[in-house]
């Protein structure tokens, strides 16, 4: 293992964890405020952090590790002005963060591993297993390098790229901390979305932290014959257990939750399903995303046509359950979560 992987990630550290460091070093602890500024401005090497004393910037880089993530791809939309980046990370792992203008502000989807293990059928992510978690200082390389790199600010954040989130459970709750605190960039917790598959005992973990995120649930179906087909994860934790671990999330944060649903033909979209959805979500304070899906080649699965999706969203509709049809953000790029860099590694310029 080579020296710089051994040191401490400073990027990782929160302000408190800086400061009892800072005091071990026999620093003033009021630095670390700081050099937590510095760092959520995405400076590249600590000579930046231009009020710090010479010998206290030889000193942090002796000690951590400064992560600086590189921009090895680009695409722009011409559409809408989407922008997707592949990242090189530490270690030469790449991943992938997407930049989406909305009127209520800019959205940065942000990935959390390098690939990922849960093998949803439809998933350009899923396709090579998953290489190694994501961490909680990496995560926040995605949104602070893209604010710089694009020079616009970053109001909220979902976590909807690559990886599980609840499968790195420990790093994505330190990044929510980090990304949300005072004295850094400080995105409310509010404006941050969290997607998951459904690992029930993680959201269940995830409910006692009582944060004010939103919490998406990526369901997909309603029954566990057509989810388990498409989606391994529903054998370990099937329909009605992830629905009682939804059900513990808003009964301890209060918290409303949002339910991604894909429309694949002949799969998912089916009238029955549309009823079956919504006696699932009878009685509960939920918000359905009705996701047109996005073919990947390497599977069956077919987008269903509009008027189907019109037709399932009017059968939601009769029985109370708002459902909103998600507009498809920069058509003209590789749009997919996992695409861009399923594309890079086929063409064989990043070698991982
Ligand atoms: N692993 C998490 C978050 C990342 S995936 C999760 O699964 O929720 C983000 C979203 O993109 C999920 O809702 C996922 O189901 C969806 N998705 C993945 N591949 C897709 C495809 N080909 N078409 C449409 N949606 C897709
Ligand atoms: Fe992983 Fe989410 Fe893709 Fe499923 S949809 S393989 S959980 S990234």
């Amino acid at each position: 293992m080579s020296e710089a992987i051994q040191k401490k990630e400073i990027k990782c550290l929160s302000i408190e964890e800086l400061k009892a460091d800072l005091k071990e070093m026999r620093e003033k602890p009021f630095r670390a405020g700081q050099i937590f500024k510095w760092l959520h401005e995405a400076v590249e090497s600590f000579d930046e952090m231009t009020n710090l004393s010479k010998e206290l910037r030889a000193k942090l880089s002796e000690r951590y590790e400064l992560t600086v993530p590189i921009c090895v791809r680009k695409q722009v939309s011409q559409v809408d002005g989407t922008r997707k980046y592949l990242w090189q990370m530490r270690g030469g792992d790449c991943v992938e963060s997407v930049l989406m203008r909305y009127e209520h502000g800019n959205t940065v989807c942000v990935s959390t591993q390098v690939g990922c293990r849960m093998g949803c059928k439809f998933c350009a992510s899923g396709l090579f297993g998953l290489k190694r978690h994501l961490s909680a200082g990496e995560i926040l390389d995605e949104v602070l390098f893209i604010q710089k790199e694009s020079g616009e600010p970053v109001s909220n954040i979902v976590l909807m790229g690559t990886g599980e989130p609840l499968d790195n459970y420990e790093n994505v709750l330190k990044f929510l901390h980090l990304v949300s605190c005072p004295g850094g960039i400080q995105i409310g917790q509010r404006h941050i979305s969290l997607s998951t598959s459904g690992l029930a005992d993680k959201i269940e973990l995830l409910a006692n932290e009582k944060l004010q995120i939103t919490l998406s649930i990526s369901l997909h179906a309603p029954d566990d014959e057509s989810r388990s087909s498409i989606m391994p994860v529903d054998k370990r934790y099937p329909v009605a257990r992830l629905m009682q671990a939804c059900a513990y999330y808003f009964d301890t944060t209060g918290r409303r939750i949002s339910y991604e649903y894909m429309m694949a033909r002949g799969k998912t979209d089916r009238p029955w399903q549309a009823e079956k959805l919504a006696s699932l979500l009878r009685g509960r304070p939920a918000h359905v995303n009705l996701i047109p899906l996005n073919p990947v080649k390497e599977s069956p699965l077919q987008p269903s046509s509009r008027d189907t999706v019109r037709k399932f969203q009017q059968i939601l509709e009769r029985h109370g359950v708002t459902a909103t049809v998600r507009r498809k953000l920069g058509p003209d790029i590789d749009a997919a979560c996992g695409q861009l860099r399923r594309r890079t590694l086929e063409e064989g310029e990043i070698i991982q």
